[in-house]
């Protein structure tokens, strides 16, 4: 797996080794870090390689997933050109690594790849509205590159693919200063440090809690080959940021003040998925509403606030 040390493949590392599987984490630790990994170095199906996956990979697997990318806008943009890389020359890397052994490759997409949708929900069929040039392009385009060169391996080289578009998603294991707007409130509120609101506050996401969308990325490697996707996963409950800041607060019995900073460039207005997709060819439906994950994300970084 590449990108293990970050806050999903952390958890997929954790899911497959309880499964049974051997595990190769590979990781260059640009937001991943150890912490999220340092339980299981010494189970002895795991084994950690630092490499970054723009340079060329060669070592013996059965399946690959592909998560190494940033994901949070604040990381994403500090070295655009590299998160560019990362997403296209990255995947051609696991590509070619797949084609070679002849094995399955997943890749971890993204809801980005619809951009600022003038469709909602967002289904598969929708081929976004995403900005060329803008400051978000780094990742949006580096991702819809990396599909394109998914499905181009599948056709070109017959290789068995799986590519998975993923709706926000928080969990324990965020970075408290990952950037994301779940992690940034809640160690807003626990510090009684002001909320950040962007914009007005209307805008709206669909929060998917990590040990579903985990479940989700098993199932879609696990399905026949005929399942390349693109997959939609994610939480189809719908909310706006405002309304999560006010659930952080009520969770977090905290009473900082809700402080209002300039939207970014391209903000999407809306995104729900539309799940129909992966409920038919997986079975698969998230099972935790955004109130309970929250908990459990609450107790995350006040424990480690504690430590
Ligand atoms: P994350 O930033 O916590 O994890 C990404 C991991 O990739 C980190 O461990 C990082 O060190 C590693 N990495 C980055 N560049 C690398 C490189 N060149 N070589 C090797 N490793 C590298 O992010 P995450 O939330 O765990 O996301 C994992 C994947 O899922 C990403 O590809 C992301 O685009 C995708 N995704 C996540 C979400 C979400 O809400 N969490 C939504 C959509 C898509
Ligand atoms: N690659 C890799 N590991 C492998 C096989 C290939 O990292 O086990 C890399 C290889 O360096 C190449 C890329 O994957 O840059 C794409 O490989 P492919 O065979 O598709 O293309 P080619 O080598 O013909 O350019
Ligand atoms: N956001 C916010 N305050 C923050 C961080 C983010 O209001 O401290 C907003 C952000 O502008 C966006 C939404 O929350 O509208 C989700 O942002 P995030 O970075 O988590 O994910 P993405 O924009 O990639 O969906």
């Amino acid at each position: 797996m590449s990108g293990g040390a970050g806050f999903l493949g952390s958890h997929l590392c954790e899911q497959l080794l309880a499964k049974g599987q051997h595990v190769l984490c590979v990781d260059n630790f640009f937001t991943g870090t150890r912490r999220n990994i340092e339980h299981l170095l010494d189970h002895k199906r795991f084994e950690l390689l630092r490499h970054d996956v723009t340079h060329p990979l060669f070592v013996e697997v059965d399946e690959i997933f592909n998560l190494a990318c940033p994901a949070s806008p604040i990381h994403y943009k500090k070295d655009p050109v590299q998160t560019t890389k990362t997403s296209v020359i990255g995947a051609i890397n696991m590509l070619g690594l797949a084609k070679r052994l002849k094995i399955k490759v997943l890749q971890t997409s993204t809801s980005e790849v619809y951009g600022d949708p003038s469709v909602h929900p967002q289904p598969e069929s929708y081929w976004g509205n995403v900005n060329p040039i803008g400051p978000r392009s780094c990742y949006d385009e580096g991702k819809r590159c990396a599909e394109t060169l998914f499905f181009d391996y599948h056709r070109q080289h017959r290789l068995r693919i799986k590519v998975a578009r993923i709706f926000n998603t928080y969990g324990p294991h965020m970075r408290p200063d990952d950037g994301r707007v779940v992690s940034n409130f809640i160690v807003q509120a626990l510090s009684g440090k002001p909320i950040t609101i962007y914009g007005d506050g209307s805008q709206t996401r669909s929060f998917c809690f990590v040990d579903d969308l985990v479940d989700g990325l098993i199932r879609l490697m696990d399905s026949p080959d005929e399942v390349a996707g693109p997959v939609n996963l994610g939480n189809p409950g719908e909310f706006t940021m405002k309304q999560l800041a006010a659930e952080v607060l009520r969770l977090t019995g905290s009473s900082s003040p809700m402080e209002y900073r300039p939207l970014p460039a391209d903000d999407p207005r809306q995104r729900q998925p539309d799940i129909g997709l992966a409920k038919k060819l997986l079975g698969w439906e998230p099972k935790i509403p955004l109130a309970q994950g929250l908990v459990s994300t609450v107790d995350y970084f006040a424990r480690l606030q504690r430590t």
